[in-house]
């Protein structure tokens, strides 16, 4: 059974390519609530097309101010209200996210809207967590202020013993169900039954990172990726333009998939893709010659981990 479902909805870098919108990617928990970072111009439409429920989004991460980011957010935020949404919306974004969104509505955005939204400026370091994983974020060397995103899914408790819990007689039902949510129980013999008397060891949960534009730092940012399930980072840029890249703070492919190596990281996808066609096919050749296993991600790309993935590492 898929645990996360991650959806491309658009992967152009600057402007809209006939196959490609501009930057969005959807992550769908276990849980059904779909988490959306960034937001270009047709999100919306990409979301429709590639059957992401728009209504389950309940966090917005918003990467940096450029418009290729974000323009797609006043659509979206308008179809959530004519659909009668009332569940809270929480945007996170760069410095400047509140009163970016302010100038455009005015004062009354966080109460004008048929739900309830929440705007968090936000810095590099922790920006928000759940029960079961937190979101971190880090800055990117771009033109303007940039943070890449990590989703770190909280450690979970060991799988229980059934064989174990019946030998120190704790009766089947309500106190199985303690012991499996880490509460200690009374055994029939009237014995403290801590949980980890009857559970495996901690399994780790999934960590995904999501890089937005820019250059990216190795000494910072390897030790912010290291070993993540999926990494995304953009390649706008192939070997013969490295210069342009250094130029206009964006990675090359290459960079990028050297990053990924160095970080251990599990899988690579590259976005961002300039309309430069001529050089998507060194983009794919040059991140592999670092990274074997780097995908050129396209619209519609959809990556599922399965939480028994992890069980079996
Ligand atoms: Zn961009
Ligand atoms: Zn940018």
């Amino acid at each position: 059974m898929t645990t996360i479902r991650i959806v491309f909805l658009g992967t152009s870098a600057a402007v809209p390519q006939k196959n490609r919108f501009l930057s969005g990617l959807a992550l769908q928990r276990e849980k059904g609530e779909i988490l959306l970072f960034d937001c270009g111009e047709g999100t919306q439409y990409q979301i429709m097309k590639y059957k992401v429920n728009f209504q389950k989004i309940s966090k917005i991460f918003l990467s940096h101010l450029h418009g290729d980011h974000l323009y797609g957010i006043f659509g979206l935020l308008s179809t959530m209200k004519l659909a009668d949404r009332s569940n809270p919306l929480k945007i996170y974004g760069p410095p400047g996210t509140k009163q970016y969104l302010k100038r455009f509505y005015g004062e009354k955005i966080e109460n004008g809207f048929s739900y309830p939204i929440g705007i968090f400026d936000t810095e590099e370091g922790f920006v928000c967590e759940d029960e079961d994983y937190q979101i971190v974020a880090k800055r990117t060397m771009h033109s303007i202020y940039t943070l890449a995103y990590a989703y770190i899914e909280k450690d979970r408790l060991g799988h229980f013993d059934t064989k174990k819990a019946q030998e120190l007689k704790v009766k089947k039902g309500s106190k199985w169900q303690q012991l499996q949510k880490g509460k200690s129980v009374l055994s029939e013999d009237n014995k403290v039954i801590l949980p980890e008397m009857v559970l495996g060891p901690k399994r780790r949960g999934f960590k995904i990172v999501i890089g937005s534009d820019g250059t990216y730092q190795e000494e910072d940012f390897v030790p912010f990726a290291m070993g993540a399930d999926v990494l995304v980072l953009e390649a706008t840029f192939s070997d013969i333009n490295e210069s342009k890249a250094k130029e206009k703070l964006h990675s090359t492919s290459r960079w990028s998939a050297i990053i990924a190596r160095k970080a251990k990281v599990k899988k690579l996808f590259l976005t961002h893709i300039s309309p430069r066609t001529e050089e998507e096919e060194n983009l794919k050749n040059e991140a592999q010659e670092e990274f074997p296993s780097a995908v050129i991600a396209y619209d519609g790309l959809e990556i599922h981990l399965n939480r028994k993935d992890l069980e079996s590492e």
